[in-house]
């Protein structure tokens, strides 16, 4: 595949913006090579600004669930865009998009739109706090919650009682608030719980973490966690940024039957426009301004052609009673797909999944937390990135993503890329 055209605009975008990025991931730095530039999409296809067509399991890094420029999603903007695009006014659009998220989620009863994933968790960090009077959170190594400052905290060797920043700028007093833990260890949360006794606020989890690639939680590990916040008047936060509407369509909530304290979406839930919301009980939420003393707000929050989109996203996964049974059967047989041919091959991995995420790690042994998942071979996923995206797969530029499948995927789809992964395996 020739990528021309993607790397002169890559090199001009470079003039004009750090990295030649709006966000880092995008910059092909972990996999080396000329990112390409999407030039538009449809179904389960992203096109290039070269007239490359590839099979896309990014899909915007997961809102697509429905499939790129889904029909009813599309219609829906068109149509608000008429009305006038933003008004920083209460609409109509605002409380319809709120009853339907409330009523296809478990245990919540009111719902805050935002911007993004990252203004949704950092908000709910807030209420926490606000809600508890405590300072400290409990944040599993390897979990990505959107780039506020108390989130951005690497795993220190001990990883257990006080963070240490990963970025310049995050100050050592915000780090120190954020303690580690590593994903699918209970023991390890119990100790930090009882080396801060009365101190934490909560814990959040990506009940599915997807940032270190797919790592579901192991049995008892989440329902430990409800348990130990119920013992020390900690609350529950689930991240469902990725997870939310995605798994289930109350979540990763429905999905194990655990209920968390507040939840926090994004991605699906905007259809492709930029959205997030955290959703709570009334007892909670009822903290947030202006109910309450603890602040939030936003020029563009509930925007309504971002609620259009949202709105149409969710009516039609409400709709399709079969959706998940679907994206569950297309999944399972990528999966055997793959694991078929990897198995008849010399390289080392594991794939995990669950519902529609899905990663290869090539990590031989189980992948149950962030130290296994660093451990796999770098080398051998940036040559299985390249090899798929020269046949025309196009999968996240890092070992630390998880796959999205969308429901525009057909079974042909997924055979092209299973013989993709096939002439990987043959070179
Ligand atoms: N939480 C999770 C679990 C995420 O995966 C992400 C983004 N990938 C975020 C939060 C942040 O969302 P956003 O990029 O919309 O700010």
């Amino acid at each position: 595949m020739l990528y021309q055209r993607s790397s002169a605009l890559f090199k001009e975008a470079q003039e004009v913006i750090p990295g030649g990025v709006n966000s880092p991931v995008r910059a092909f730095k972990g996999v080396g090579g000329t990112p390409i530039f999407a030039k538009s999409a449809k179904g389960a296809y992203v096109y290039d600004e070269d007239g490359n067509r590839f099979i896309d399991y990014i899909n915007s890094w997961g809102p697509m669930l429905l499939g790129h420029a889904f029909p009813p999603v599309v219609d829906a903007v068109i149509d608000k865009a008429k009305a006038g695009t933003s008004f920083g006014m209460p609409t109509a659009l605002e409380t319809e998009i709120a009853e339907l998220a409330v009523s296809m989620v478990p245990n919540i009863d009111k719902i805050r739109f935002v911007n993004s994933g990252t203004e949704a968790c950092m908000s709910a960090i807030r209420l926490a706090r606000g809600f508890t009077g405590r300072d400290k959170i409990i944040k599993f190594s390897g979990c990505y919650h959107g780039h506020s400052d108390s989130f951005l905290i690497a795993a220190g060797s001990g990883a257990s009682t006080f963070g240490t920043p990963n970025s310049p700028g995050v100050t050592q007093g915000t780090a120190k608030d954020t303690l580690l833990a590593d994903y699918n260890n209970l023991e390890h949360v119990g100790q930090i719980i009882e080396a801060n006794k009365n101190e934490i606020a909560a814990i959040i989890i990506e009940p599915v973490a997807g940032n270190m690639g797919c790592i579901p939680p192991g049995g008892g590990f989440l329902e430990g966690l409800r348990d130990l916040c119920d013992a020390n008047n900690m609350l529950l936060i689930f991240d469902e940024v990725m997870t939310g509407f995605r798994l289930a369509k109350g979540g990763a909530q429905e999905l194990f039957a655990i209920n968390a304290d507040i939840v926090c979406f994004g991605k699906v839930i905007g259809g492709g426009l930029p959205v997030g919301a955290f959703a709570a009980r009334n007892e909670i939420m009822n903290h947030l301004a202006p109910l309450g003393p603890v602040y939030q707000a936003g020029t563009l929050s509930g925007n309504p052609l971002a609620m259009a989109a949202g709105l149409a996203m969710l009516k039609s996964i409400d709709a399709d009673k079969e959706l998940f049974n679907r994206l569950e059967e297309k999944t399972k047989y990528l999966h055997k797909g793959i694991e078929t041919i990897l198995n008849d091959s010399e390289i080392a991995f594991t794939i995990n999944r669950i519902g529609s995420m899905i990663s290869v790690h090539f990590h031989e042994g189980e992948v149950l937390d962030f130290k296994t998942a660093a451990n796999g071979n770098n080398e051998t996923f940036k040559r299985f990135f390249h090899s798929m995206l020269n046949q025309g797969i196009y999968i996240a530029p890092s070992a630390f993503e998880t796959w999205f499948i969308t429901d525009a995927l057909s079974y042909e789809d997924i055979d092209e890329t299973i013989k993709a992964v096939s002439e990987f395996a043959k070179s």
